[in-house]
């Protein structure tokens, strides 16, 4: 049977599988790239479990309180020597990234502290951990207060900015790698070990906490690689694999590491408790697989930016520009835009395709949000996932795919949608 009846099966077209075809036949070389980063990385993983003697024992579940659980206790040694970190915690207790984040912050500041973040505001759900955004329990009920240094045109350091803001009280420097959803561009590592360089030259004993969310495998380096001393993730991103049903993580310096454990569980107990429920083949398994499935994601951010570049729409990033996380915005420029646009991702799942997606008024939004997921884990964005507000400038924000002909399909469809609906000409 030819490739194309397959497509046809699934209601791609032929004049946007042809059109298709070709964008994919010019990206052959970013591809071959993005192979040979996934190899780099598949065989840290690989080396970092064989070092650490991975064995069948370590995927028995354990209950109760989790003493001497090995299986946990391996896979934090598994992603410190990924990261090349003194140490870890990779928890199913940590619910998520903020979750993650939270526990760093929290774990490693104390009343009268300042935490400092120089790239510009964090994402959206830190504003409410640190009190930016009034919030229950946040840092700055506990008296730690909260400074930022906005970026200077093009995404640059303020670095006379960040000297100025760093005062005797600052204890930790928070750095987000990935734009989330901003539109500031996502750092390189080179560009992070940059700062945190510049952030130790004025105060050595500052700690460095680096938001790696969407970043993980990217890149042959991590931001521990360059100076970071934590560095925070969710497990239902990159590092999960699409594996991993629930789970953050924690790496860094043994002193950093150790207080997140007493803040996560409580003083005194520390790393020593918290069973992992069967959950660690799970996560063993999604880390083994992360490298490659990070690449098929990859493939597909950079498949849409030159998909959808080509027909006049604005990409950021661009079709061209080295990556250094997953997502990859495309603005549609219209409400029927983004609609189309996210039905065609719905349409490609293999989880709920029959359902269709439809903007509604979400908590904490200024207008409706439409998103477009099915996945096997609930809200995975390292699955094919695409959502946005109707809004100004009509963009939707796309990520993720666990294997690139997966995410290529979201992508014909969604653009078969548009066509459908008018909105493009072929
Ligand atoms: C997703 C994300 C978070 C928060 O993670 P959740 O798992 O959604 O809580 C924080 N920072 C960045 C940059 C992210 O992409």
């Amino acid at each position: 049977m030819d490739l194309y009846e397959t497509y046809a099966a699934l209601g791609v077209g032929k004049p946007v599988y042809d059109y298709c075809a070709g964008i994919e036949d010019a990206l052959q070389e970013r591809f071959a790239q993005i192979d040979r980063v996934a190899e780099h990385n598949q065989m840290k993983v690989l080396a970092a479990m064989q070092k650490n003697r991975v064995n069948a024992t370590h995927f028995a579940a354990t209950n109760g309180y989790g003493y001497n659980d090995d299986g946990r206790d391996n896979l934090e040694r598994v992603y410190a020597d990924t990261f090349h970190t003194e140490a870890a915690l990779v928890r199913p207790q940590i619910t998520c990234g903020t979750h993650a984040l939270a526990v760093a912050l929290s774990a490693n500041l104390r009343p009268g502290d300042e935490l400092l973040s120089p790239v510009g505001r964090p994402y959206d759900t830190l504003e409410e951990v640190i009190g930016i955004r009034e919030s229950v329990g946040s840092l700055r009920e506990y008296g730690v207060t909260y400074r930022q240094v906005e970026l200077l045109p093009g995404s640059k350091f303020d670095y006379e900015g960040i000297r100025a803001a760093i005062n005797d009280r600052t204890k930790l420097v928070t750095i987000q790698r990935s734009k989330g959803y901003q539109t500031r561009k996502t750092f390189s590592v080179a560009e992070i070990g940059e700062l945190i360089a510049f952030v130790k030259s004025v105060k050595p004993d500052v700690i460095c906490m680096v938001d790696n969310c969407y970043g993980e495998f990217v890149e042959t380096v991590e931001p521990s690689d360059v100076g970071a001393d934590m560095v925070v993730g969710s497990l239902i991103k990159n590092p999960g694999g699409g594996l991993a049903p629930i789970g953050g993580y924690i790496c860094g310096t043994k002193a950093c590491v150790e207080q997140c454990a007493y803040r996560l569980s409580a003083p005194g107990l520390g790393q020593e408790v918290g069973a992992n429920l069967g959950l660690m083949q799970s996560f063993y398994q999604g880390f083994f697989l992360a490298p490659t499935v990070v690449a098929g994601a990859l493939k597909g951010a950079i498949f849409a930016a030159n998909v959808y570049e080509k027909l006049g729409f604005p990409v950021v990033p661009d079709s061209t520009e080295s990556r250094h996380d997953i997502i990859q915005a495309v603005t549609l420029g219209s409400p029927e835009g983004v609609i189309a646009f996210c039905k065609g991702i719905q349409a490609a799942a293999p989880v709920d395709s029959y359902v269709t997606p439809e903007p509604w008024a979400m908590p904490g939004y200024d207008a409706p949000v439409i998103m477009a997921a099915g996945a096997f884990v609930q809200g995975s964005s390292i699955e094919l996932s695409a959502d946005g507000p109707i809004r100004e400038p009509y963009a939707v924000y796309f990520q993720g795919g666990l294997t690139w002909y997966h995410a290529k399909l979201g992508i014909l469809l969604s653009l078969q949608k548009l066509a459908e609906a008018g909105l493009v000409k072929l």
